[in-house]
């Protein structure tokens, strides 16, 4: 039994190994675990974190179960309704280390994996190489579940001048406590969920301009099952033609909550368009008297009326003008965390990776992609595991596996709605 770097992990060879412990790869763990596979026997999964949680373990405290939208549950272990004033990367750890010692999944952590190759492109074995506590570590698989979710690729684009500012730069990653932001003039880059909590939460502390590419994305429209799910078919028909996914904001909208909208007539949330150069200690805005540009292009978001539900969240600098700033927050987004599959050559022209379903990936079978673009919440990924891990047994079958006999059913199969802690607030 492997459940950490021993001389029974160096060189192994494995039938499935899943990278990543976040909600993505416990759920396709439970579904080969529920089919009888022995974690560390027949399975292996390898996790970059120190400890359980996925990204939700490095996230800072202010981000409570009632903050966020919702959190599902896991196969067959209910999350129930914890405190929604703790903070949810507490919560979330905790949640995932009962369920790892529950099916006994001896995740092998923290080791990050590097690369995985291949002699032949679509068959034979695939190499993986990953640093464990330091050490270089070479095994491979016949099947790999890639669930490595987006944290650890944080999206800064390009601006003239980044390189020459002189103050503090941060990422939504980076964030810790808003009193580290005391007295220190913010320029907050984004027009997601995240950007718009900061900002109500930095008001307290400083003052903050709000920049945005697009005009703020409020929508009437409550985030309700269906909803998702329309989000969820318009992202999918995107990565299944090998676009890369689009981003959540875009997608989904901005909801109006009532401290949204209070923000907003404060004018904490009031974007002022996007600066087109950053300076030693400041920002340029080009200033301008066009009408906004339209948020959706391709059928994704909120309907065109629900575009400018809160019209006054969006008044850019009529002239161009330079705004003094202590500190940038990029609140601008996530890129799918594969870069380890890079020798692969999955890409397309088009910068996504062309998937056959939601999860298969198109040019090679011992691949599945879990938590990617239309599965990227909690509620999908759940699901990319369970569908990824079923399509994985299936191709297996006949192949080189031991009779083996499936357990009991740990739990309830998880609905196609939402089943566990609603956020509350
Ligand atoms: P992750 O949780 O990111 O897990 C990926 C795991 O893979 C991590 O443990 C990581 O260490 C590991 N890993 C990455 N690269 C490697 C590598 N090369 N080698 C080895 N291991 C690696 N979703 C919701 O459903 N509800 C919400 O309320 C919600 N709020 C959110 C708030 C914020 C601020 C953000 C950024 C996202 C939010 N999401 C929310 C989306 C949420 O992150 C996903 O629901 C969920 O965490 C994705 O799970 P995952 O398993 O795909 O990825």
């Amino acid at each position: 039994m492997v459940c950490r770097i021993n001389e029974l992990l160096v060189d192994s060879h494995w039938s499935v190994v899943i990278i990543g412990a976040g909600q993505a790869g416990l759920s396709a763990a439970h579904y080969l675990w529920r089919d009888g596979l022995v974690p560390g026997r027949d399975f292996i999964i390898l996790d970059a974190g120190d400890g359980p949680g996925g990204a939700w373990r490095e996230r800072w405290d202010s981000l409570t179960l009632g903050t966020t939208n919702h959190i599902s549950d896991l196969p067959g272990f209910p999350l129930g309704r914890p405190n929604p004033n703790v903070p949810a990367s507490r919560v979330v750890s905790d949640y995932y280390d009962q369920f790892e010692r529950e099916l006994e999944l001896c995740v092998v952590r923290p080791a990050d994996v590097s690369s995985v190759t291949s002699e032949e492109r679509g068959a034979g074995i695939l190499h993986i190489t990953t640093d464990i506590d330091g050490q270089r570590v070479r095994l491979s698989t016949d099947f790999l579940i890639n669930a490595t979710g987006t944290w650890t690729q944080p999206y800064v684009p390009f601006v003239p001048g980044i390189g020459d500012f002189e103050g503090r730069q941060l990422h939504t990653v980076n964030f810790r406590d808003v009193e580290d932001f005391r007295g220190l003039r913010t320029l907050v880059v984004g027009g997601g969920i995240s950007a718009t909590q900061f900002l109500l939460q930095l008001a307290e502390v400083t003052d903050t301009v709000w920049a945005t590419r697009r005009p703020p994305n409020f929508t009437t429209r409550e985030f309700d099952g269906q909803w998702g799910l329309e989000v969820e078919r318009a992202v999918r028909e995107r990565t299944l033609s090998g676009l890369a996914p689009a981003s959540v904001v875009r997608t989904t909208g901005l909801p109006i909550r009532r401290e949204f909208r209070e923000g907003v007539d404060s004018g904490v949330l009031v974007s002022r368009g996007m600066f087109d150069r950053i300076l030693p200690h400041g920002v340029h805005f080009p200033g301008t008297t066009e009408s906004p540009p339209p948020t959706t292009s391709d059928g994704l978001g909120p309907s065109a009326n629900d575009v400018l539900a809160v019209p006054e969240s969006w008044a850019p600098f009529a002239t161009a003008r330079v705004e003094e700033i202590d500190v940038i927050f990029w609140n601008t987004g996530f890129r799918a965390a594969l870069k380890h599959l890079a020798p692969l050559h999955l890409r397309t022209p088009e910068g996504g990776i062309a998937m056959d379903t939601e999860v298969a990936v198109r040019d090679d079978p011992r691949l599945f992609l879990v938590g990617y673009g239309s599965a990227s919440s909690t509620l999908g990924a759940t699901r990319a595991g369970r569908i990824a891990a079923r399509e994985l047994l299936k191709r297996m079958s006949g192949r080189q596996r031991s009779p083996r006999s499936s357990r009991p059913e740990a739990g309830a199969e998880p609905s196609p709605e939402p089943t566990g802690n609603t956020a509350e607030s």
